[in-house]
């Protein structure tokens, strides 16, 4: 068994100067993609749910699917992660035997109204309390991340709600998270940018100002699958509908990574490959009915896609770096 914690690939990540990828997953076929990239590139991995993927999947049978592939893949460490979880949410994920949760009390509890830095303060603190003292590591969120989860769509440049590096100093002290979630004008789902982003829609200088304060709290970017061009097309080609859009391109990222950036969180990414391989496959076998025919080119594009971005990133290569916690 070799899950570990949030906190110790972090901390491997820093001393290696790479990032880590948190890839979402719903279900057994994403799981078994991102897991077979890993091994392909022997890589560290974070596996995160949302709370709407346990809700989708039911939190044991995702649970459970997490813990098989810790089983078959003993060499490669795995941190099963909760994102975006409110109080509720991240105690149940610490009970059911995550190894990491990130505790979003940057909105109110409808999900939806930005919250005060106070209430953010206090309910990152009750959280972090909770899970280490269960030896669970915690991210928090400072700022707003804009997008289709959260209800209020930012995109293209809403700066009201990036993160304040002196706030940033402040929330650090008070909570004692083990990383933070930076808003810097990345936002979640497909519909990122309405063109290729620059330095007025994407804040990357926001990320060198907070690791010039913070050197050594792990910075988080969400919102940051790259949507890219070659994947929108081989959706559209065979008969999807999804509109011209970019994501945050994978340059970017690394320039982040350069600047404390640890974790980086890509969902879309993934789905746009289940789709895509999924519309080629019934384009071009009408007659299909398996359902097993058209997932096994689904979860080989998941594959291929997350194996780029983990060398993108600089976790390749570095599985070996870190001590299980349940040996
Ligand atoms: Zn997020």
């Amino acid at each position: 068994m070799a899950l570990v914690t949030l906190r110790q690939v972090l901390d491997e990540a820093q001393k290696g100067g790479y990032g880590v990828g948190g890839f979402n997953v719903n279900n057994m076929e994403q799981i078994q993609g991102i897991m077979e990239a890993a091994r392909e590139t022997n890589s560290p991995v974070i596996l995160q749910a949302s709370r709407g993927a346990r809700k989708y999947a039911n939190d044991k049978f995702l649970y459970h699917l997490m813990l098989a592939a810790n089983e078959i893949y003993p060499n490669i460490p795995i941190v099963l992660h909760q994102d975006h979880g409110s109080k509720e949410a991240c105690l149940s994920a610490v009970d059911l035997g995550y190894t990491s949760v990130m505790i979003d009390g940057s909105l109110l509890e409808d999900g939806k109204t930005p919250s005060p830095f106070e209430y953010n303060v206090q309910v990152t603190k009750e959280v972090v309390a909770y899970a280490h003292a269960r030896g669970v590591s915690v991210e928090g969120e400072l700022g707003c991340i804009g997008g289709v989860e959260d209800g209020h769509g930012m995109g293209d440049g809403a700066s009201d709600f990036l993160t304040d590096p002196d706030q940033a100093v402040e929330f650090v002290k008070q909570t004692g998270v083990d990383a933070l979630a930076v808003a810097i004008g990345t936002s979640h789902g497909v519909y990122k940018f309405t063109r290729k982003p620059d330095g007025e829609v994407l804040f990357m200088d926001r990320i060198v100002e907070i690791h010039k304060r913070l050197p050594n709290t792990h910075l988080v970017m969400h919102g940051s699958s790259s949507v890219p061009q070659e994947l929108q097309d081989l959706i559209n080609q065979y008969g999807g509908k999804i509109k011209q859009t970019w994501g945050v391109p994978v340059e970017e990222i690394q320039k982040g990574i350069q600047h404390g950036v640890r974790k980086v969180n890509v969902d879309t990414d993934t789905r746009l490959a289940i789709t895509g391989a999924i519309r080629k496959y019934m384009s071009e076998h009408p007659e299909a009915f398996d359902p097993r025919d058209y997932l096994k080119p689904a979860r080989e594009l998941v594959q291929q896609v997350i194996a780029a971005r983990m060398r993108a990133f600089g976790q390749s290569g570095h599985a070996g770096d870190y001590t299980p916690i349940s040996a």
